[in-house]
C-alpha cells in the first residue's frame, strides 16, 4: 500500500482543514508521508480567486508547511496544485515562485474551461454539441500546454471533463492522444485520482487511460484530492487493488 498521499487541500485554498489536523488524521491512517498542494492560481487579471491560496500569502503557506518539515512522526512535503493558464503573465509568475519557494513537487490541474473558472455552474445540457465540444478541447489542450512546460512533477485527474457526464473520448481522441505524448516526451507521472470514485462513480481517468498510460510506460501515484479530513486515503486499497490487477508497477514518488 502506497505510504504517503500528496494531494491535499487545506484551509489555505478549498479545504476544510488545517495543515495541522490534516497531519494528525494522516498520521492516525498510518500514512508516513504526507504532502500538501493547495491550489494556486496565477491569473493574468492578478485577481485572487475563491479556490486558491491568496497570492499575497503565498509564502505564508510555504512557511506553514515547511514549519512541520523536521518532525519525527511523519515526513510532512511542499507542494501546489498549479492551474496552467496559457499567458505570459503565467509563465513569469510561475517561474518566479518556483525559484522562489523552492516546492517539493508541483501538480498540473486544468480547472478553468474557456478562461473561467465556474465549470460547476455552466448549463452544458442547454450548451450546443459544438461549444461544450469547443470547451472541452481547450481543457485538453491546456492540459497538454501545461504539461509540455516541463516543471510539473505529474498531472491531476486527467480526464476531469467526464464529471459533467459527458464522455467525448472518442471525439477528442487527437486531443487526447496529445496529452499521452506530452507525458511521455517530458516524464511527467499521472495520479490515480480517487476523488472521482466519489464524483462521477470511477476513478480519474478511465482505466482505458490507465492502461494507456502504463503501455506508454508514465509513472502513476494514487491520489486522494483530499478536501476534507475523511478524504484523506479514501478507496487507496481499491486503487492499489486496480494497479495490481493492471500489472501497472511504474511507480512514482518523491
Ligand atoms: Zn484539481
Ligand atoms: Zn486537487
Amino acid at each position: 500500500m502506497q505510504k504517503f498521499t500528496y494531494h491535499g487541500h487545506t484551509k489555505w485554498s478549498d479545504g476544510t482543514a488545517t495543515i495541522d489536523e490534516a497531519i494528525e488524521t494522516a498520521i492516525s491512517k498510518g500514512f508516513s508521508e504526507i504532502g500538501f498542494s493547495d491550489h494556486l492560481v496565477l491569473h493574468p487579471s492578478g485577481e485572487d480567486f475563491f479556490f486558491s491560496i491568496p497570492n499575497a500569502r503565498l509564502g505564508e503557506y510555504v512557511d506553514e508547511v515547511r514549519s512541520h518539515a523536521n518532525r519525527a512522526d511523519i515526513n510532512v512535503r511542499l507542494g501546489v496544485e498549479v492551474d496552467y493558464l496559457p499567458s505570459s503573465y503565467w509563465e513569469k509568475k510561475i517561474k518566479e515562485v518556483s525559484d522562489i519557494y523552492q516546492f517539493d513537487y508541483m501538480i498540473c490541474g486544468v480547472h478553468f474551461f474557456d478562461g473561467k473558472f465556474n465549470y460547476g455552474t455552466y448549463k452544458w445540457k442547454e450548451m450546443e454539441f459544438s461549444e461544450v465540444l469547443n470547451m472541452q478541447r481547450k481543457y485538453w489542450q491546456n492540459l497538454r500546454k501545461g504539461i509540455e512546460t516541463g516543471i510539473f512533477d505529474f498531472a491531476a485527474h486527467i480526464d476531469l471533463p467526464k464529471i459533467f457526464n459527458y464522455q467525448l473520448e472518442s471525439e477528442l481522441s487527437d486531443e487526447i492522444d496529445a496529452v499521452i505524448n506530452a507525458l511521455v516526451k517530458t516524464g511527467t507521472a499521472i495520479e490515480i485520482n480517487t476523488s472521482g470514485k466519489d464524483k462521477c462513480a470511477e476513478f480519474f481517468p478511465s482505466v482505458k487511460l490507465i492502461e494507456r498510460c502504463r503501455d506508454n510506460g508514465i509513472k502513476v501515484l494514487i491520489s486522494d484530492d483530499a478536501h476534507h479530513v475523511n478524504h484523506i486515503g479514501r478507496h487507496f486499497a481499491e486503487a492499489e487493488e486496480l494497479l495490481e490487477n493492471l500489472k501497472y508497477t511504474n511507480r512514482w514518488s518523491l
